[in-house]
């Protein structure tokens, strides 16, 4: 069997983590990344190193590659476009351009009939003030805020006279949402009507940032579906192929909405490593690659710690229990709110 030669837009530890699943089903990965210390150069096979925009490298890139995936959204579109026309990439890159854009994204899940939190597209302060309904409520960029970045808490109106809105940027502004829980879905789209999906992940945030997931989540069976449903809607309706992440709320009335989309491997799907016979990872290989899908099964429950900034430390030379699991991402400096690693326990 000849090798597949897979390339991986991004180096971080979801590119890692891939690469390090590629090796079981004998996928060769090239990563192209941005970052010269990226940790994925510890697990690829082959490293590019370059800005995503830059002619030389996305073709060197090209020539080395059978086909492409990403490990993040916010690869910019005519990159992945241009790759495109030359070699496949999965998920296709139409699916990034909505996706990016917290608008777009935001009107297009609305229009599948699911809901999301109430919402209105913001260029100006006056347009906040215009907007008293969705206050309190949190100011985000359309595009590139991830963990928080990019966002602002309005409590009231007197929050807008510290607030300086940079003209060139469009904004949403999103009602704020008293939350009971979060939850993530992750499924793997193989081909029309043909998944993989996993059970809903109970998520806790810190700051924004993801902290913690469990499987399986504390909801009821109404919630269990319901989310599973809207996954699939979704992913059936951008014809997604590879592992989609969608991210929801629920408030203290049991209502849910779909907080946002991942068109990637995500970060609470880091236990399906250790609690499933198959992980986002491999599935994600194996719908991209298009190998046998294998009946995904739970082996056990488990829980996943996100390892932030110096709690890495700690864990680095903690001797573990046997149902305990560390990933160091291999970063080569700590910074606060920087994921450096993650423990997954499994539960017997
Ligand atoms: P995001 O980057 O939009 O996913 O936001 C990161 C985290 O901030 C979410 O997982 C929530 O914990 C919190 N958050 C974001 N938007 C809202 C909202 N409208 N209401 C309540 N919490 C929110």
């Amino acid at each position: 069997m000849t090798k597949v030669n897979l390339g991986i837009l991004g180096g971080g530890q979801l590119g890692s983590l891939l690469a390090i699943a590629a090796k079981k089903l004998e996928i060769k990965t090239i990563i192209f990344c941005n970052d010269k210390d990226a940790p994925a150069k510890h697990y690829c096979d082959d490293f590019i190193f370059g800005d995503y925009k830059d002619l030389k490298c996305i073709e060197e890139f090209v020539n080395k590659v059978d086909l492409v995936t990403f490990e993040f959204e916010n690869i910019p579109f005519e990159t992945l476009d241009q790759i495109n026309k030359q070699k496949k990439v999965y998920p296709k890159p139409e699916i990034n351009k909505v996706i990016q854009n917290r608008l777009l994204e935001k009107n297009f899940i609305n229009n599948l009939n699911i809901k999301t939190t109430s919402y209105k597209s913001i260029k100006s302060k006056i347009e906040i003030e215009s907007n008293k309904n969705l206050i309190p409520g949190l100011l985000k960029t359309c595009t590139l805020g991830y963990d928080g970045k990019g966002q602002f808490k309005i409590d009231s109106i007197n929050d807008l006279k510290d607030l300086k809105l940079e003209t060139n940027n469009e904004f949403i502004l999103e009602k704020f949402i008293d939350l009971k829980k979060e939850i993530s879905i992750i499924l793997t789209r193989f081909k029309k009507n043909s998944y993989e999906i996993y059970e809903p992940i109970e998520n806790v945030h810190k700051d924004q940032i993801l902290k913690t997931s469990k499987i399986p989540a504390e909801i009821n069976d109404k919630l269990k579906t319901l989310s599973k449903e809207w996954a699939v809607s979704i992913s059936e309706s951008l014809d997604y192929i590879g592992t989609l992440c969608v991210e929801f709320f629920i408030d203290k009335k049991d209502n849910l909405y779909v907080n946002e989309i991942a068109p990637r491997v995500h970060n609470s799907g880091h236990l399906t490593i250790n609690s499933h016979n198959v992980s986002q990872f491999e599935n994600h290989l194996r719908a991209v690659c298009q190998f046998e899908k294998i009946n995904t099964e739970k082996m056990f429950n488990a829980e996943m710690i996100n390892l932030i900034g110096d709690d890495i430390l700690e864990y680095r030379d903690k001797k573990l229990k046997d149902n305990e699991f560390f990933f160091d991402y291999k970063k080569k400096s700590i910074k606060p709110k920087r994921k450096m690693g993650h423990l997954t326990r499994i539960i017997k």
